[in-house]
């Protein structure tokens, strides 16, 4: 499929153009608000579970042989990565809430058009519309 090189100048509407509802950016806020609430009990969650693994790993490794220690060391590095991961995404709610405050989030960056509140809320990161996104990845 032939493609133009540049879809955001054929006479597409600048972003910065477009305005979304007051009552649609604070839904977004709550959204998002809620999404880095869900996200930071789930942080606090595997970082016990982490603490809970260190412990046993100190206190229970006795009759261990080098087989079980070798797995209590993977599952801690899985739940350092997963707290990891989970510490990068509220990293990305909250840059996303500060654009938003700017007035700068939630346009795709692509065709301009407004993105979904629960597509923000599920990838806050989400820098394009749905259809954009299919686009993207039938290239
Ligand atoms: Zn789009």
């Amino acid at each position: 499929m032939a493609k133009p090189a540049d879809t955001r100048t054929a006479g597409r509407k600048p972003v910065a153009k477009a305005t979304r509802s007051t009552a649609e950016t604070e839904k977004i806020r709550a959204a998002m608000a809620a999404r880095r609430d869900e996200l930071r009990a789930e942080y606090d969650q595997t970082l016990s579970e982490i603490t809970e693994l260190q412990r046993d790993r100190l206190t229970d490794s006795a009759g261990d042989d080098q087989a079980d220690t070798g797995t209590k060391t993977l599952e801690r590095e899985q739940e350092i990565s997963l707290a990891n991961s989970i510490l990068e995404r509220i990293t990305q709610v909250e840059r996303a809430l500060e654009r938003l405050d700017e007035g700068g989030y939630g346009w795709c960056e692509r065709c301009g058009n407004p993105i979904p509140v629960e597509r923000l809320a599920a990838f806050p990161s989400a820098t394009l519309c749905v259809t954009c996104k299919q686009l993207e990845e039938r290239r």
